[in-house]
């Protein structure tokens, strides 16, 4: 589903993607976990097609080459990424968002754009009350409340492939399960997830199938949960060398 052949990533003269191989078949969860500055938001950024970046090496989504698609080109193909940061849109309706975003996906692949959606069943699935779906945008959502919003977004917009950097942060636990249970409807065989975090909390409730360490813009181990415990526990000192 998603294939990057070693990637290098400037920005402002400075090499942040130092070389990345990394293959995401569908079906698969993978993690990505490192410490902060370490490139994974860069990374993201560059699988959805954030500007400004020098890039060397190649990202293939379903066997072609995204890197010269527009982010919106990118999420009708079926990409989606829930921010780290996400952005807010004052005096846009929440519910007309998600409509349009879906509408515009459904009407460049051809399907009907439909005039009423019902979001209930998916606001329920984040834990959210309905009353969001009528505020703008994230406009004074708590962090929390946007992480929330950003898994109601994936929910709607049901893409094939999603990158969700550092969903878990600023999120207290009970909200972390209903998250990670939202991830997991999406979850299916036809699908790929892409994770970054910090914590193995996450990944306790979002059973990954690879968790990669990465450190100063490269993936430097690569294994299953019991990596990702190991980095918890000891942190990431052990593997620079
Ligand atoms: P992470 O998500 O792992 O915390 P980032 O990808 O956000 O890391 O950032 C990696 C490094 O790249 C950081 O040192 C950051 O300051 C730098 N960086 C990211 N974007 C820019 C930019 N537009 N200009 C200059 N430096 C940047
Ligand atoms: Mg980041």
């Amino acid at each position: 589903m998603l294939e990057i052949q070693n990637l290098h990533v400037r920005v402002a003269d400075k090499e942040i993607i130092k070389g990345i191989d990394l293959t995401i078949n569908s079906g698969e969860l993978h993690a990505i976990m490192g410490r902060n500055g370490s490139g994974k938001s860069t990374l993201a950024h560059v699988i959805a097609g954030k500007e400004g970046y020098e890039i060397e090496g190649d990202v293939l989504y379903k066997g072609e080459s995204i890197l010269e698609m527009s982010p919106d080109e990118r999420a009708i193909a079926g990409i989606f990424m829930s921010f780290q940061y996400p952005v807010v849109i004052p005096g846009v309706n929440n519910t007309y968002f998600l409509k349009a975003a879906l509408n515009a996906k459904r009407k460049a692949n051809g399907q009907d754009e439909l005039d009423a959606m019902d979001f209930r069943e998916k606001i329920q699935l984040v834990g959210m009350d309905e009353s969001y779906l009528n505020r703008a945008v994230n406009d004074g959502f708590s962090g929390g409340e946007k992480k929330r919003n950003e898994i109601l977004q994936l929910l709607t917009l049901e893409p094939q492939f999603a990158i969700l950097d550092e969903t878990d942060s600023g999120l207290d636990i009970d909200a972390l399960k209903v998250i990670a249970n939202g991830v997991n409807q999406f979850r299916s065989e036809d699908r790929g997830i892409l994770a970054i975090t910090h914590y193995q909390r996450l990944l306790d409730y979002m059973k990954p199938d690879v968790v990669h360490a990465m450190i100063d813009g490269q993936i430097v181990k690569t294994g299953d949960i019991e990596l990702a415990k190991e980095l918890e526990e000891k942190g990431y000192s052990w593997l620079v060398n």
